[in-house]
C-alpha cells in the first residue's frame, strides 16, 4: 500500500477487533496484586490516533486500565526530552531475554540494568527523572499524559499504587541491587514510591494513542512545540522494538512490525512513525506478560493494512 493511500482506520480497527476476540479464553489476567487480578480477562478495547489529528475508537477504548509497564516509555521520554541522556550510562539498551523482573543480569552487569524497559531500568530512569524534575517523577509522568491526551481528569489509582508497594519485594530487592552498585541518586523508598506511582496511572486506550503520538510526530507536542529532537524520537522507537515487551520483543517485532511498549494492566501502545499512535488493550496476558488479545489485534492491523515499518 503506498504511504498516502487512503486508509479506512476505522474498517481496519473492527478487523482488529474481531482478531482480538477470537482469543478469548487464552491467557491468564496479572494476579500478583488484588487490584489488577479483579479486570474482566474479556474486556477489550483499541484506539489509533493519527498525526493528522483524527482519533478512532472500537470496543471499551474509553475505559481506563491500569497502564503499568507501558509508563516506562513515558519515564525514559521525559529524561531524554530534560536533556537526561546522561542515563545511559547508568542503563544499557540492549534486549534481555530475561523476565521484565529478573534479577539474574543486574548481578553479572554490576547494578547497570539491561535496557529501560524492564523494571530495574526503569527504576534508574524514575531515578533520574525525579533528580531532574526537582522530585515529582510520577507527578510529570501524569502532567504529561493529561496534556498530551487532553484528559485532566486522568489520575494514579491508590489502591494499586499501594498493593505494588505491599508486594514489592522483588522491586525492593531490584532497587536495593543497584543502589549497593551506587546507581541510585534518590533513596530506594523514594523511587519505589515514585515508580509504583506512574505505573498506577489509569489511562484509556484512547488516552494513550494520544499521548503516543510524540513519538508518531517524531519528537513534537500536541502543541506543535518540540519535545524530542527527531533523533531521539528515532532512538526511543528503536529501544521500542527491541526491548518493549518483556523478553517476547522479537515474536512481536515478527508479528506486528511496530515499536510498541507493553504493560501488564493489558496494554500496548504501539508507534507507526509518521502516522498514527495505536492502543490496544484486553487484560488477559500471554507467558511473556504480553496481552493475548492486543498482540493479536495489532498483528491483525499490520497485516491487513501493510502499516508496519518494514
Ligand atoms: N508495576 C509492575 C511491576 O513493577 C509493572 C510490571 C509491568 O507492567 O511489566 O511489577
Amino acid at each position: 500500500r503506498p504511504e498516502n493511500d487512503h486508509v479506512d482506520y476505522q474498517e481496519l480497527l473492527d478487523a482488529a477487533t474481531a482478531a482480538a476476540r477470537r482469543t478469548r479464553g487464552t491467557g491468564h489476567v496479572a494476579d500478583y496484586i488484588p487490584a489488577l487480578a479483579r479486570v474482566d480477562p474479556d474486556a477489550f478495547g483499541m484506539a489509533i490516533a493519527t498525526v493528522e489529528g483524527d482519533v478512532y475508537g472500537a470496543g471499551e477504548w474509553e475505559q481506563p486500565f491500569s497502564i503499568q509497564s507501558v509508563s516506562k516509555l513515558l519515564t525514559l521520554t521525559l529524561v531524554l526530552a530534560q536533556g537526561g541522556d546522561d542515563v545511559w550510562q547508568r542503563v544499557g539498551r540492549e534486549p534481555s531475554g530475561n523476565p521484565f523482573n529478573s534479577l539474574v543480569q543486574l548481578e553479572t552487569e554490576h547494578g547497570i540494568p539491561r535496557n529501560p524497559f524492564i523494571n530495574a531500568g526503569a527504576v534508574v530512569v524514575t531515578d533520574r527523572l525525579h533528580s531532574l524534575t526537582g522530585g515529582h517523577a510520577a507527578e510529570a509522568v501524569l502532567d504529561f499524559v493529561r496534556t498530551e491526551s487532553g484528559n485532566p481528569d486522568l489520575a494514579i489509582d491508590p489502591e494499586v499504587a499501594a498493593s505494588e508497594a505491599e508486594h514489592g519485594h522483588r522491586n525492593a530487592a531490584l532497587a536495593h541491587f543497584i543502589a549497593s552498585h551506587g546507581n541510585l541518586v534518590n533513596s530506594v523508598e523514594t523511587v519505589l514510591t515514585e515508580y509504583y506511582a506512574h505505573c498506577a496511572i489509569a489511562a484509556s486506550c484512547r488516552d494513550l494513542a494520544q499521548t503516543g503520538l510524540v513519538l508518531a510526530r517524531h519528537g513534537l507536542r500536541v502543541d506543535g512545540s518540540r519535545l524530542l529532537s527527531r533523533s531521539e524520537a528515532k532512538r526511543i522507537n528503536a529501544i521500542l522494538l527491541t526491548c518493549g515487551t518483556y523478553d517476547a520483543a522479537g515474536e512481536f517485532a515478527y508479528r506486528v512490525g511496530l515499536p510498541g511498549k507493553s504493560g501488564v494492566g493489558g496494554g500496548i501502545l504501539a508507534i507507526l512513525p509518521g502516522q498514527a499512535a495505536i492502543c490496544a488493550w484486553g487484560p488477559a496476558l500471554d507467558p511473556a506478560g504480553n496481552s493475548v488479545a492486543a498482540v493479536a489485534a495489532l498483528d491483525a492491523f499490520t497485516t491487513l493494512s501493510g502499516l508496519s515499518i518494514f
